[in-house]
């Protein structure tokens, strides 16, 4: 994901809500698309900093409410209280259950981030206002009395709620051996689906079966069924992005998408990041800390496009940085510590 600049220079994040320098609020403006400082205005509104954009917005009613999201909604949008994001929502987990609030804000995080990114590659997203478009709808869901499948079906995409829980999710992960298993791999699997019906079925249906082969031979329930009982393809590596794909030219299409979009969002993460200068001087404890620090915030990055847990976490204070200072005192990494390649 790229990064943003303050008003006060200090770097802002895709989930930023407030400034940790100069504590301004802070949003996502759907005009300008930048994450920027918001200046408050007399009437409770809201306007946008960032460089040449200006434009005047109200909080989405789900981060008043609930914290759960940090997008803003233009002003004329009058009878609108939620984002564009947020009035995708059908179903929202119960927020009577507890823990179910910091599962919805991981859904939404994961959400915001995807459909940031399909934006960004230029596809359009169906709401019921645009007949022509299939609408796209969100269902955050628990089990009940049936189990809830995570799945896509005419434009409505259901996620069980679940799934925010990362014990769960790593269980699930272990026994389907996925390499990965996140939300945000989620959002974009079933985005595959949605996108195979508003623009593949319609208009590219020749194309796609010519490299994923016919959707209706097998059916997708005779695919499923083959699928479960036998796994994967054994040699699937040679022609798919996952074992999964293998399944059906569905699951093939969706698998791919995923892939995609994941390739985009961290090739531009990366142009959104300077070349970082690595070659530190041995006994420069300073330096070293900031190199670190930059790598870290790009990996940060890195991570999150794909859904994972951040490389470093870590807040350096001026307190730990003094202990770490005191490990440099032990030992740090010298030019005749490198192996000779790197030399
Ligand atoms: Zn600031
Ligand atoms: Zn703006
Ligand atoms: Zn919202
Ligand atoms: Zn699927």
């Amino acid at each position: 994901m790229r990064t943003f600049r303050c008003q006060c220079g200090r770097k802002l994040f895709f989930g930023s809500t407030r400034c940790v320098a100069c504590d301004a609020t802070v949003a996502m403006c759907p005009c300008c698309r930048n994450v920027a400082a918001m200046a408050p205005q007399k009437d409770g509104s809201w306007k946008c900093t960032a460089a040449g954009c200006g434009h005047v917005l109200k909080m989405c009613q789900n981060r008043v409410d609930h914290e759960v999201c940090n997008r803003g909604v233009e002003i004329e949008e009058e009878d609108q209280p939620r984002c564009t994001y947020c009035r995708l929502n059908r179903v929202i987990p119960d927020l009577k259950v507890p823990g179910n609030l910091e599962k919805w804000r991981r859904l939404e995080t994961a959400k915001r981030r995807v459909l940031d990114g399909i934006e960004l590659i230029g596809l359009p997203i169906g709401t019921p206002s645009q007949n022509e478009l299939l609408p796209l709808w969100f269902e955050f869901k628990a089990d009940d009395v049936q189990p809830v499948s995570t799945g896509h079906a005419n434009g409505v995409i259901t996620i069980n709620v679940k799934e925010a829980d990362s014990v769960h999710r790593e269980q699930t992960r272990v026994e389907f051996g996925e390499p990965q298993r996140t939300l945000v791999g989620h959002f974009r699997h079933e985005l595959g689906h949605y996108y195979w019906d508003l623009i593949v079925k319609p208009k590219l249906l020749s194309e796609f079966r010519d490299l994923f082969g016919n959707e209706e031979d097998p059916t997708y329930a005779e695919a499923q069924q083959a699928y479960y009982k036998d796994g994967p393809q054994p040699d699937w590596q040679q022609q798919f992005i996952s074992g999964y794909a293998t399944m059906h030219p569905w699951e093939d299409f969706a698998e791919s998408f995923a892939a995609y979009l994941d390739m985009t969002a961290i090739v531009i993460t990366a142009q959104s990041f300077p070349r970082i200068e690595a070659e530190v001087p041995a006994d420069d404890f300073d330096k070293w800390l900031q190199t670190y620090r930059e790598i870290g915030v790009m990996a940060n990055e890195f991570n999150r496009d794909i859904g994972l847990l951040d490389l470093v976490p870590e807040v350096f204070t001026q307190p730990v940085v003094e202990k770490l200072r005191f490990m440099a005192s032990l030992g740090h990494p010298s030019k005749l510590a490198r192996p000779a390649h790197v030399r």
